[in-house]
């Protein structure tokens, strides 16, 4: 029983029940908080926007070279919201939003329970 609970505990969530046309929320299956982000690549050069892909949280352009003008410069923009036009050339990534650091809390250990501190200053 306990190997099994471990197992659970590491496997990612995909947070499915947070759809795309939501903006946020508490994911049902993991209990973290979910924001919908939404990138797209655009051309440098002549600016237009290009389909966009994601791997490993890393956004970038589906076509190496730009169909307008043949650059391979792009830069990457992070869109407020998505429209219609725009959901034919983005990307979603679901961001875990960490409001409390309750993994990543620090621990202190005490080893010597009889020193006491010694940089206290006092002002007389
Ligand atoms: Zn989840
Ligand atoms: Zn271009």
């Amino acid at each position: 029983m306990f190997l099994t609970n471990l197992f659970n505990f590491k496997r990612e969530c995909a947070h499915d029940k947070i759809t795309p046309n939501m903006d946020s929320g508490y994911c049902p299956d993991c209990g973290q908080y979910i924001k919908n982000e939404w990138y797209i690549t655009r051309c440098s050069c002549c600016g237009v926007k290009l389909k966009t892909n994601i791997r490993n949280g890393e956004v970038f352009p589906q076509y190496h070279y730009c169909m307008n003008c043949g650059s391979k410069e792009y830069q990457v923009e992070k869109l407020e919201k998505i429209n219609f036009i725009d959901i034919n050339f983005a990307v979603l990534q679901k961001k875990v939003l960490k409001a409390e650091l309750k993994t990543n809390s620090t621990q202190c250990w005490q080893e010597k329970n009889n020193v006491q501190p010694k940089l206290l200053i006092q002002y007389l």
